[in-house]
């Protein structure tokens, strides 16, 4: 039998890249140095409680990724299309009235966006909405920064550091807005176009789902490929941690950006990879009273010395996150907060929450966040790569510059779901090619 093309990297782009192969027919085989599928997209239930690693959602409007999954089959629960912005002791609720009638009044309310910005957000609603994805990551806004984009389109300092910079913290864990506009301008459209969705099992359900697409014996999990073996100037195969040795026809490298650079040095070759990391750190409280931060929509601290940037009880979307009764809050510290002890987090994320709880009205705040326990501390240094503006230009490409290896990955399109889907499906297409 001939040797499979092997994909290093069971992610999203690493399952997505494996289906289109299979699907042309071809032998594949998947190899995962973690001990389950998913890469990024993974979740762990313990006593009945869901954990998503790190705090993530899926915006159900991704095109690419939409294509590989059965919807229905995850069960999804929805967020408010709305989040609670908490700022200088006061909370405003302001969402999408267009996607949710029920949100208009809170929204024209919302002290923390005022009249005008509230209509530049609209505009901004229906600019995204008529751009393409193709258009949105253009030269046009890829080399603009999101603060240098907001400004230009007249938003008020205030709104750009009140509401932009925690909703990005919340979204693209990137509190600084230094991002490239392209960002922005993808991720409102992806909100304005679909929903903002958990699978009731949790995120990992999405990549299981990938997963048992492919045939049986298809995807190995517990091994690390160490190494890539060349032989007459092209990559012949791989070689396992392990020492054992598997011969590919094709090698296809689907990890994370460092981890292939890792890798390809080992052929000799050195691969185009984005530098700078954004992390998170989620920290997640259980309580079997009323939860200090209820509801549906994302809570957002728009304080300038936040320590906890986004936070929710996962609960209030997906009640199968934690046994009947019991309340399970995520609470997310992205940036240099993420790196803090858990000990510090924990004490933030209390007097935090509290706050939160208190800016919303209510009394009993300090006693409800007192009552929290804290079930689970997950942290994620590399959760998205940093996407500045003018990183495009330089995005790395399918072909690594040998025969034999290829890349599929979040880093061909956007550090996101939609990226990865998109890196594997570009990467399988073009293995494929007859060459
Ligand atoms: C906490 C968090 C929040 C996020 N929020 C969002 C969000 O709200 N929306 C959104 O769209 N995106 C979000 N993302 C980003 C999104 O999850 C990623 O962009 C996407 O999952 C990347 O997929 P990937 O397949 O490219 O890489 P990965 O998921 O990193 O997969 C790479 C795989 O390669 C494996 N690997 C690495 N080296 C080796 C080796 N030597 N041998 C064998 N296997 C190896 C790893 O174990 C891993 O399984 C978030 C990510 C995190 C972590």
């Amino acid at each position: 039998m001939s040797s499979p093309i092997i994909i290093v990297g069971a992610g999203v782009a690493g399952l997505v890249c494996a289906i289109e192969i299979h699907r042309a027919g071809r032998p594949v085989m998947v190899l995962d140095a973690e001990s389950e599928v998913g890469g990024r997209v993974r979740s762990t239930t313990r006593d009945g409680l869901v954990f998503d690693h790190g705090f993530q959602v899926l915006f159900t409007a991704y095109p690419t990724l939409r294509s590989y999954l059965d919807l229905d089959a995850l069960a999804l629960r929805k967020f408010l299309p709305a989040a609670r912005i908490v700022q200088d002791g006061r909370a405003s609720l302001i969402g999408d009235a267009l996607s949710d009638p029920s949100l208009l009044i809170d929204t024209v309310m919302a002290r923390a966006v005022p009249l005008g910005d509230k209509l530049r957000l609209l505009a901004l609603r229906r600019f995204a909405q008529q751009l393409s994805i193709d258009e949105c990551f253009s030269a046009r806004f890829a080399g603009v920064s999101t603060r240098e984009f907001l400004a230009s389109r007249g938003f008020s300092a205030s709104v750009i550091d009140g509401f932009f910079a925690p909703f990005y913290g919340g979204i693209l864990l990137d509190r600084t807005l230094a991002t490239s506009a392209s960002v922005l301008l993808f991720t409102f459209k992806m909100l304005a176009e679909g929903d903002t969705v958990v699978p009731a099992a949790g995120m990992g359900a999405l990549t299981k789902q990938l997963a048992a697409k492919l045939p049986a014996g298809s995807v190995r999990t517990g091994v690390r490929v160490q190494s890539l073996t060349v032989g007459d100037g092209r990559v012949t195969g791989v070689v396992l941690a392990s020492g054992e040795l598997l011969p590919a026809a094709q090698v296809i490298m689907a990890t994370d950006a460092p981890a292939a650079a890792r890798l390809a040095a080992t052929a000799g070759v050195q691969i185009a990879t984005p530098s700078g990391a954004r992390g998170t750190t989620t920290l997640y409280f259980t309580t079997s009273g009323a939860s200090p931060i209820p509801g549906r929509a994302l809570w957002l601290n728009a304080s300038a010395s936040a320590v906890i940037s986004h936070a929710v009880t996962i609960t209030d979307v997906a009640a199968e996150y934690a046994p009947r009764g019991v309340s399970l809050i995520a609470a997310s510290a992205v940036g240099d907060a993420a790196d803090r002890s858990d000990v510090d987090l924990e004490t933030a994320a209390r007097r935090e929450l509290t706050a939160m709880a208190k800016a919303a009205g209510d009394a009993a705040a300090a006693a409800k966040t007192a009552a929290l326990s804290r079930a689970a501390v997950w942290r994620v240094p590399y959760a998205q790569f940093a996407q500045p503006p003018g990183w495009r230009e330089h995005r790395p490409t399918i072909a690594c510059g040998i025969p034999g290896l290829w890349r599929a990955s979040e880093v061909l399109h956007s550090s996101s779901l939609e990226g990865a889907a998109r890196g594997g499906q570009d990467a399988a297409r073009a293995v494929l090619q007859p060459h």
